[in-house]
Parts: C-alpha cells; sequence; structure tokens
C-alpha cells in the first residue's frame, strides 16, 4: 500500500481527487510525465548550485522559445512580481532592498481598463501604483501614449489572453507606442503555449518580458518562468532568491525561492512539450472523453458532445478535451446538479464543472485510466 498517491494523501488526512476540472492550481496543476519526473527524482539526488542551475535552465527555455533569454520562476504569479519590480528597480541595490517602497522610483504600470484581470495583483504587490487608461469599452492609442511618462512608469502590463477584447490597443500597436517613449511591455502570457512555436510572438510583437506557467504544459505545479530582453533578465536575477543569497542586498523577491526539481522540472517539461507529438495528444484526450460518452449515451435524458474546454473556461468546438453531459432533469430524473454532487460526494472523489443542466469533464489534467472510473460513476448517477 504504501508509495502509492492515494495513500500518501489519506495518511495524511487529506483526500485525492479524480480531476475533471483541467489545469488548475487548486487541484495541484498537471501530472508531470514519467520521464520529467525522473528527471526531478535525480535531481533531487544530488546538490547544486542554485544560481548557475537557473541561468543554464534559463538559456535552454530561451533557446526553445526563440528569446534572448529567460529564466525560471516559482510559477507566472511570481515572475509577473519579479518582473515588474526589476523594470521599476533598474539594477539599483538599494531600491531592490527598499520594495515595496518606491520612493524615488519608476513606479506605476499602465494598463488598459478593460484589461483588468486576477492575477493584476501581483504588480502591485511590488509597491508599483497601476494606471488605468481608457475604461470598459476600450482605449484610445492616444490617451496610452499620454500615460506613458518614462519618468514615472515602469512597464505597460498586458495580459495576453485578453489581446484584441473590444476597442483595446492591440498588442503590437501597444509595443510600438511605448518603444516610442522607452517603456517597457510585459505580456502575461501563461497559459498561451499552443502550438508551442508560438510562444515567440509576444516578444515578436515588440514586448520586452513574456511570462508562462508550467502548471499548463505539463510542469510543476509551481513552476513557470519570465522571457524577453537580456538586460531585463539579468536585473530579475539580481533581484530574486538567488540574488538575496549571492548579492550584498536583502531584495525583495527572497520569497520567490525554488527547489532543484521543480527548475528541472519546468524546463524538462517544456522541452518536452517542444518535442511532442500534440496529435497524438489530442487524439488520447479524444479517447478518454468517448469512454465517458459511450458510458452515458442512450440512458434516458442524457445527451452527450466531445468539446473544447479552453484554458480561458470556454466550451467551443474543435480539439476535443472535454465531455458536456447534458441532463434533462424530468427524462433523466436527476438533474446535472445532483449528479455533480453524488460525483463530488463518493469515493473517489470526482470534480468537474457544472453550467446549468451542463457537466463538463475535462480530461487534459486527469490521471490516465481515471476516465473509466468517471465513466462508471457518470453511469451509476444517471443510470435507473
Ligand atoms: C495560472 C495563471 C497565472 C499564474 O500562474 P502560476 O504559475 O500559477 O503562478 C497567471 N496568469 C494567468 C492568465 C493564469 O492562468
Amino acid at each position: 500500500m504504501e508509495g502509492t498517491n492515494e495513500n500518501v494523501f489519506e495518511r495524511l488526512g487529506a483526500v485525492p481527487v479524480i480531476n475533471g476540472m483541467g489545469f488548475y492550481t487548486k487541484l495541484g496543476g498537471a501530472i508531470i510525465s514519467p520521464t520529467v519526473w525522473r528527471a526531478m527524482t535525480a535531481a533531487n539526488e544530488q546538490a547544486v548550485e542554485m544560481g548557475p542551475l537557473i541561468a543554464a535552465g534559463g538559456r535552454r527555455i530561451a533557446e526553445l522559445i526563440g528569446t534572448e533569454a529567460a529564466r525560471v520562476t516559482p510559477g507566472a504569479a511570481a515572475a509577473i512580481a519579479l518582473g515588474v519590480a526589476a523594470c521599476m528597480t533598474g539594477g539599483d541595490g538599494a531600491a531592490m532592498e527598499r520594495l515595496p517602497d518606491t520612493t524615488g522610483l519608476r513606479s506605476k504600470v499602465v494598463l488598459q481598463r478593460a484589461h483588468r484581470y486576477r492575477y493584476l495583483r501581483m504588480t502591485w504587490m511590488t509597491g508599483a501604483s497601476v494606471v488605468e487608461v481608457g475604461d470598459e469599452e476600450g482605449t484610445n492609442p492616444e490617451d496610452l501614449l499620454a500615460a506613458l511618462d518614462p519618468e514615472s512608469v515602469a512597464a505597460v502590463f498586458f495580459p495576453g489572453h485578453l489581446d484584441g477584447i473590444g476597442g483595446t490597443v492591440p498588442l503590437a500597436r501597444v509595443c510600438d507606442l511605448a518603444r516610442e517613449r522607452d517603456v517597457p511591455v510585459f505580456v502575461d502570457a501563461a497559459f498561451l503555449n499552443y502550438p508551442p512555436e508560438s510562444m515567440r510572438r509576444f516578444t515578436d510583437a515588440g514586448a520586452d518580458l513574456v511570462c508562462f506557467s508550467a502548471k499548463y504544459y505539463y510542469g510543476p505545479n509551481g513552476g513557470g518562468f519570465i522571457a524577453g530582453r537580456k538586460s531585463l533578465i539579468d536585473l530579475v536575477a539580481q533581484l530574486d532568491f538567488t540574488g538575496f543569497e549571492s548579492g550584498p542586498w536583502r531584495v525583495f523577491g527572497r520569497p520567490f525561492k525554488l527547489d532543484k526539481y521543480t527548475v528541472v522540472g519546468t524546463v524538462l517539461a517544456l522541452e518536452e512539450w517542444f518535442a511532442m507529438d500534440h496529435a497524438v495528444r489530442w487524439a488520447g484526450y479524444a479517447r478518454a472523453v468517448q469512454v465517458m460518452a459511450d458510458a452515458v449515451n442512450g440512458l434516458p435524458g442524457v445527451a452527450t458532445e466531445p468539446m473544447c474546454f479552453t484554458m480561458g473556461e470556454t466550451v467551443e468546438r474543435g480539439s476535443v478535451n472535454c465531455l458536456v453531459v447534458r441532463v434533462d432533469p424530468v427524462r433523466a430524473k436527476r438533474s446535472a446538479a445532483e449528479v455533480h454532487r453524488l460525483l463530488g460526494e463518493g469515493n473517489p472523489r470526482i470534480v468537474l464543472h457544472l453550467e446549468g443542466d451542463d457537466l463538463i469533464i475535462a480530461v487534459d489534467a486527469m490521471a490516465a485510466g481515471s476516465e473509466k472510473v468517471v465513466a462508471e460513476r457518470l453511469r451509476a448517477a444517471l443510470g435507473r
């Protein structure tokens, strides 16, 4: 019994779940491949200088993505804080130590108002203040340019997944405007990693910094990286925990600490992501989805459709990675909400999305083989 995942969680009094939701931090992210996991185990078994390891890993990432430089961070959220802090302090050791006190620094982060989103929080934890330009309907390029005072603005921050939403200035144009004023542009592209060759499109468009999360490419839940202009990545190195440990200043970034196996896992999972036959990956999802569909198709009041659950949490047609199960509560004599509850309370617990009469079961972060358990439990909950 010892050594199985279930038992380690249960022994500690935690509850393992079958993840039918997708890539979520609160569910521990993705499942790391056996190859990457073996490399992480090997990394655990010897000591290493963390500074040079992170630098070497960053060079490999930069080579894969096609950026000047890169650096592993403990997730994309940490990358946002470190990157903004680097733009604010520009290598001034005393300033790196003083954060979040920004006295005398360029400390504004400019954002288009319609780009407000969850992880903006990480920009202002550095002491920066967010300046919003425009309104919910969009932003005028002239207003944006007017806000870019190089004396007071540290960076323009840009959530990559919101590029092009109604009335906003698109990334390439923002980069042109920011270059006129010599202000760096920082893109959060956390999940914009597919196809892998497209991960360079943000820096190609003129962004100075971009960050990604390893949780979205089968890397460690606690991994991610920042990439872009070498001069800025070098500043991140001064500001992060390696700078604190090796340099003269008690810099801001010390709490964003990494394990050697997280660094290795973040880099090797990205290598695997680039080398992977993605057609095979999608075919595997489609098979798992079909197993679940076959288990409930034909039951009264139940209709299924293989669909794509996007990283933006919408359900669309396209490459299949989820099953939508529509439950007619009258004919099925059971509502989708009841099925959702039954699966969530049973043993093992199964977590999935509930949207009105629809259950959405994503398989991309589900352990291999668990689709059979989900199929049985769906059938038991919906059958009579
Ligand atoms: C998950 C996510 C992050 C944070 O990434 P971590 O690696 O978990 O820190 C940032 N931005 C977006 C858009 C995300 O989805």
